[in-house]
């Protein structure tokens, strides 16, 4: 049941500017009727497909008391990105409603408030997140930038068994299009150059240039990229992607 009123899309409320039943003048406010929808195109299987995806994996414990929006840092400033809403949608298999949400739900910012609210573990930012893996996976949405973010850490530390920041901005920038001399960025670099230790700046610069492994690290590396594999085959096989 949507019990919010804002969840109503404007064209299902509908009002008569001039309406006498039964002798009793009910025109305009008092005639707004909530017009009755027919889902016909369910995906039943949409909850399990998003518990499949990392941090959607306890949504079947939402209980809908509404907390984690309540908290939510978002929603705060556009009522339309509805974590509770999406997990009922979600849990009912209402695909076709949860894709008119498509181009916010990425706009979670990760900030826990309605995790720590959550008095059933759910930990709805993991729901979100899984929830726009599943868009860009299923290809309703391209892939947001935190997820090409995440993308470009991850291939790092399989790689190499370590973090050169600098490459993975100047990688992520790349990936998005952005140019690298951005003005926040340059003033950020000078500000780090003038207090780093001369030998500190001298090893992050020979890092840039040499790209350096972890010692021993091949077989780590060899161990990680199996399990991710394994899992995105899973997840793929979830998501009926095969
Ligand atoms: S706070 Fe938890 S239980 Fe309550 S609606 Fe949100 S996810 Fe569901
Ligand atoms: S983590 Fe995301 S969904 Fe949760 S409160 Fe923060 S912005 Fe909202």
């Amino acid at each position: 049941m949507i019990h919010e009123k804002s969840l109503i899309r404007p064209e299902n409320l509908k009002t008569h500017d001039k309406l006498v039943l039964d002798g009793v003048d009910v025109s305009g406010h008092w005639s707004t009727f909530i017009q009755s929808r027919v889902v016909t195109d369910y995906n039943e299987k949409l909850e399990e497909e998003i518990a499949a995806l990392p941090g959607g994996e306890h949504i079947h414990r939402c209980w809908q008391c509404g907390s984690c929006t309540n908290s939510c840092t978002v929603n705060a400033q556009n009522p339309d990105f509805n974590p509770r809403f999406w997990i009922y949608l979600i849990r009912m298999g209402m695909e076709s409603e949860l894709l008119r949400d498509k181009d916010i739900i990425w706009q979670c910012v990760s900030c826990h408030k309605c995790t720590s609210a959550c008095p059933r573990d759910v930990v709805p930012e993991g729901v979100m997140k899984a929830t726009a893996h599943w868009l860009a996976l299923k290809g309703h949405t391209p892939k947001s930038k935190s997820q090409l973010f995440d993308e470009e850490f991850a291939a790092q530390v399989v790689a190499t068994g370590k973090i050169e920041e600098g490459r993975v901005i100047r990688n992520f920038f790349a990936k998005t299009g952005q140019p690298l001399k951005q003005e926040w960025l340059v003033e950020m670099v000078k500000r780090v150059a003038r207090r780093l230790p001369f030998m500190q700046g001298l090893r992050m610069a020979w890092a840039t240039l040499f790209v350096p492994r972890t010692r021993s690290w091949r077989k780590a590396s060899a161990a990680l990229q199996e399990y991710i594999d394994e899992q995105e085959t899973k997840q793929r096989k979830a998501l009926n992607l095969e």
